[in-house]
């Protein structure tokens, strides 16, 4: 990281966001170039990597290197950036059926190697850029284009999958307040290892359920509580209430090397990115030719 005198503003690209008015990707949005301009870490040496859905439009909003990827994989994506490169800050973005549904292997195995990496989380509960279908986080119930009689599968818990997928940081924010969401963005990104940020974002236009009038009066900050963040029981039956108490804040934070601390072939000679290729190249030229 580079530490250099920084507003958000230098992380707002020149393309305007085309979400719904109201929907709770702006603030998502807001808090991360708060978050990279309060921690002075300049727009090149980020790289910024989504899959599909509204929110996974980030990186053409956020001003840093971008990759808009495949539907679901923008954890591989992002992970083979930072083995590529382990000097960059690498942040992957993207919605609750990009992540949860499609990608929800590659959180399983992307949270148990602790790849150096922050996945921010918009969950909407609901597929918003196909015009509203059921996702993975949808509450049983809930009547979509796709359930029409109303949803029958249980929903993950994103907090509690990832704690036991072996993730090292977990939290969970709330879109609409700011200020809260832009320290746990910060500590995320300065967190060796993976950092998970789920984070309620409503869909104003697909999803009448899960607004800000139902999130409101239901959200409180863990750290109000005095929770220990080392302590995986008590995160994991903090993360399961879900009433009239639902928790946003730090769940679980712990140590633990992580797959380029552990790479061997990282430890010596910098980043893979910046070493002189392997093959001369004649050889290059050769195999090249061959493959032609
Ligand atoms: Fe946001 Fe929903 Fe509109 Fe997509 S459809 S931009 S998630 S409000």
């Amino acid at each position: 990281m580079t530490a250099t005198e920084l507003s958000p503003k230098d992380f707002k690209s020149k393309i305007n966001p085309d979400w719904c008015p109201g929907c709770g990707d702006f603030g998502v949005l807001n808090g991360l170039q708060r978050a990279c301009a309060e921690l002075g870490i300049a727009p090149h040496t980020i790289v910024n990597v989504s899959g599909i859905g509204c929110s996974s439009n980030f990186p053409g909003y956020f001003k840093a290197y971008g990759m808009h990827t495949l539907h679901g994989r923008s954890l591989a994506y992002a992970a083979g950036v930072q083995l590529a490169n382990h000097e960059l800050t690498v942040i992957a973005t993207g919605g609750d059926g990009d992540g949860y549904g499609i990608g929800g292997n590659h959180l399983t195995h992307i949270a148990r190697r602790n790849v150096n990496l922050t996945y921010i989380v918009m969950n909407n509960q609901i597929y918003g850029l196909t015009t509203g279908q059921v996702s993975p986080t949808s509450r049983p119930g809930a009547k979509t284009k796709s359930t029409p009689f109303g949803n029958l599968e249980t929903p993950i818990n994103p907090i509690t999958s990832a704690i036991m997928a072996g993730a090292t940081f977990v939290a969970r924010g709330y879109s609409a307040d700011g200020k809260h969401l832009t320290e746990l963005m910060k500590k995320a990104i300065q967190h060796n290892g993976f950092a998970l940020i789920d984070i309620f974002s409503p869909c104003v236009t697909f999803n009448k359920d899960n607004s800000y009038d139902f999130f409101k009066p239901r959200v409180k900050k863990l750290e109000d509580e005095g929770h220990d963040t080392s302590d995986w029981k008590a995160a994991c039956e903090k993360a399961l209430e879900w009433g009239d108490t639902i928790y946003t804040g730090l769940f679980l934070q712990r140590e633990q090397p992580t797959l380029s601390d552990l790479e061997p072939v990282l430890k010596e000679g910098g980043p893979l990115a910046r070493r002189p290729l392997g093959l001369s190249t004649e050889d290059s030229a050769r195999i090249i030719k061959r493959m032609c």
